[in-house]
């Protein structure tokens, strides 16, 4: 930190506000909020509840939502921080540990880590209005508190496992888990699964089932559109954003042409 952060009561003024803003949360969202406020000249501090960088791609967080064979749903050259890209090297669908290191390495070379506090958790922050205006006490896990200009929550959204009622669920005496909790193709051996919902972790998740399950099924509520995440070599995403023009031709037998512009297209 830079400067300290100042005590507000009920007679300060406007010039006497504190200036420095909190984020909330070290994955990808609070670090563009970070970037982005330092390339204003915002002064900020990056507060995190675990020991590392990264958001829901550290496996290893208490209730993160990442499973062993999660990829990234966009392909490298679409996903990823503007104006940063992925390393040359990653396939066109990094895994998740490629991106969280990705994801930390974009926090390093940023300069962001001098702004963050990890194992600092926010548990509470409320608006009070002075003489002067507006500004916002921060409470931490540590009983701490800090007056913060304002709060930007950047805590995810995909922590908490919401479980829709179904009917007769209370007297199914197979494992019921929500996909918040699925780790590994491990958990599949010998079962028979049935996956509900046809989002993208229901879709990987039924992969990795059809793949290790004894039988596997999907249940959707509605059709579906299902692309390969390839055409031609080339990540579907990137035609669909006009990343790479769509192949004017069908390739030659045998040739998987990676780019356009390749010459048996
Ligand atoms: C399985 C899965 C696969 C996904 N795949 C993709 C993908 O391929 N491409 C894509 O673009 N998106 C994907 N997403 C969406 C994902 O939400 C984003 O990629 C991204 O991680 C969201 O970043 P975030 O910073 O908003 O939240 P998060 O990554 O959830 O990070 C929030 C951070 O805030 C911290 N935090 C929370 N509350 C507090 C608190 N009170 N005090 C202090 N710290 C706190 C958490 O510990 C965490 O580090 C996927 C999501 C899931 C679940």
């Amino acid at each position: 930190m830079t400067t300290p952060i100042r005590k507000v009561d009920m007679t300060t003024t406007a010039s006497e506000l504190p200036t420095r803003y909190c984020i909330v949360g070290a994955g990808p969202g609070g670090l563009v909020a970070g970037r982005a406020f330092l390339r204003a000249g915002i002064e900020f501090d990056i507060l995190e509840r675990y020991h590392e960088v990264g958001g829901i791609w550290n496996i290893d967080q208490p209730g993160s939502p990442m499973y062993e064979t999660c990829n990234f749903i966009a392909s490298k050259k679409r996903g990823g921080f503007i104006g940063y890209p992925m390393p040359e090297e990653y396939p066109d669908f990094p895994t998740w540990s490629q991106i969280r290191d990705y994801v930390q390495a974009m926090a390093r070379d940023y300069g962001l880590i001098e702004h963050l506090e990890l194992q600092t958790e926010v548990t509470a922050a409320e608006p009070l209005t002075v003489a002067g205006g507006t500004f916002w006490r921060v409470t931490l896990g540590s009983g701490q508190v800090r007056d913060y200009r304002g709060v930007v929550y950047a805590g995810g959204h995909e922590w908490k496992a919401y479980l829709p009622e179904i009917p007769g669920l209370d007297r199914f005496t197979g494992r019921v888990i929500h996909s918040r909790d699925y780790r590994s193709t491990a958990e599949f051996v010998g079962q028979r699964a049935l996956i509900i919902g046809a989002g993208n972790s229901g879709v990987d998740i039924a992969s990795d089932a059809a793949a290790s399950a004894e039988t596997a099924f999907l249940s959707t509520r509605r059709g579906y559109w299902v692309l390969p995440k390839l055409f031609f070599g080339v990540p579907t995403p990137d035609y669909i954003d006009g990343t790479e023009p769509c192949p004017t031709s069908f390739p030659s037998p045998g040739c998987t042409p990676r780019r356009s512009g390749s010459d048996c297209c």
